[in-house]
């Protein structure tokens, strides 16, 4: 393997070198807490902010670095490799609701999710509902028009940093004042500013603990046109041009479990290394050897699509390519493949640990917890085999049986 596979630019490569230095240096030694205490790393983010890793992907006229997609990724995967809250976070302050309010907003609410962005904020992004989980667009909670405004009711739950987070893009069906109803549509909420919006329930989680996953309500919660995020085609095609935003997203959460497993495995191979039994260092029985010889594989696999898919642009208004989002189905597969290889790669080397890689002292057994979500979270790998399925087969796929959806 050559050192720089990728031929990164020099610019990429310090890049990388400075997260590797932060992560190490700083998010490392603070994981395992993050994980027991169950609290929001401020401090990780504040770390990450200071050293630009924030609303990386802001462009320049408002305030950012402009960065590319994948200039983000390798940031998040080295966060990934010691910690999986960290890498999420990284995720979503610069390709989460971000890419959709960049995309499709006003100048005015680019402006304001920037700065949010740059200063530390981990907007959320809020779809699904207790009955409304990968069939997203039979979501209930409505937005009623009253004049040229709009009164949101409903609620949402699994909103990761809910309470935590400043700003809201939330998915609703929207009505006219008539009842008839307009199609799904993005509005925008602030913490502690706009009224109606609350937090529920804390889902206990299995991993990624440090991260809150919320139920949010809308009771009367009343924005102006100015917090209503309106895709170039307007409400009626407004959920899928919303939802394509998410392409970036899934690339991200494909980059942080690419992370923790590439964490994973370096552990297991210095492991390898030093662990004796018969006399002899494990790495040198066969047995192992082709273990970490296919975790490897799996591993640069996973990394090539992932990257792919980052530079990648899908089909946008005008044609080919020409989406300021990756392309679906390349944001699909590359979520699908290194999910789950990475949860397959993440347990192998908890494996070479043996009985230390069962002990809640080994960083292992936290990352086997954290890389397990990434088959569910953002589109569930039987979801987006359907994506890639309908690509393949160049037709719609509906999954309810009259064919609506
Ligand atoms: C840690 C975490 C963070 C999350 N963060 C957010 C967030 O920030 N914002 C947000 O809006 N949501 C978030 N989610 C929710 C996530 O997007 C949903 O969990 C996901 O879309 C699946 O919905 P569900 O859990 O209701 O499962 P269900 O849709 O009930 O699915 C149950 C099972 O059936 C399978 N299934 C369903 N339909 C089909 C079909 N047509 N074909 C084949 N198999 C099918 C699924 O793959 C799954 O295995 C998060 C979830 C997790 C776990």
């Amino acid at each position: 393997m050559t050192d720089n596979p990728w031929q990164l630019t020099k610019a990429q490569l310090d890049l990388q070198a400075r997260a590797r230095r932060l992560a190490e240096e700083v998010i490392a030694p603070r994981a395992a807490a993050v994980d027991a205490s169950e609290e929001y790393p401020w401090d990780n983010v504040a770390a990450l902010q200071e050293n630009g890793f924030t609303g990386m992907t802001v462009p320049v006229d408002l305030g950012g670095l402009g960065h590319s997609l994948l200039d983000a990724g390798l940031v998040v995967e080295e966060m990934a490799k010691v910690c999986g809250v960290t890498g999420r976070i990284a995720v979503e302050t610069n390709m989460g609701a971000i890419s959709a309010v960049l995309a499709y907003g006003t100048p005015d609410q680019r402006a304001m999710a920037a700065e949010m962005v740059l200063a530390g904020d981990k907007p959320a992004i809020c779809i699904t509902e207790p009955d409304a989980g990968s069939a997203a667009s039979l979501m209930t909670t409505r937005a009623d028009r009253r004049e040229d405004r709009f009164v949101l009711n409903g609620m949402k739950h699994w909103i990761t940093g809910g309470g935590v987070s400043k700003l809201y893009l939330i998915f609703a069906r929207a009505f006219d004042e008539q009842g008839e109803e307009l199609g799904i549509g993005g509005f925008l909420a602030i913490r502690d500013v706009t009224r109606g919006l609350s937090f529920g329930r804390r889902e206990p989680t299995m991993g990624l603990r440090g991260l809150p996953e919320m139920e949010v309500l809308f009771e009367n919660m009343e924005v102006g046109p100015e917090m209503v995020v309106m895709p170039p085609s307007g409400f009626r095609h407004g959920f899928a041009d919303l939802m394509n935003a998410y392409n970036s997203q899934r690339v991200g959460a494909g980059t942080v479990a690419l992370g923790i497993a590439a964490g994973a495995f370096e552990r297991a191979v210095a492991f390898a290394k030093e662990r004796e039994q018969f006399g002899r260092p494990i790495a040198e029985f066969q047995g192992l050897q082709w273990m970490l010889a296919d975790m490897s594989t799996q591993l640069e696999a996973a990394r090539s699509l992932t990257y792919r898919a980052a530079c990648s642009r899908g089909h946008g208004a005008d044609g080919p390519g020409t989406s300021p989002f990756p392309d679906a189905t390349l944001a699909a597969q590359a979520k699908i493949f290194t999910a789950e290889a990475s949860i397959k790669i993440v347990s192998d080397a908890l494996q070479v640990f043996g009985a230390a890689g069962y002990s809640r002292r080994n960083e292992l057994e936290r990352m086997y917890r954290d890389v397990r979500m990434f088959t569910i979270g953002g589109g569930t790998a039987q979801i987006l085999r359907t994506v890639v399925a309908s690509r393949v087969l160049d037709q719609k796929l509906p999954q309810t049986r009259d064919g609506y959806v």
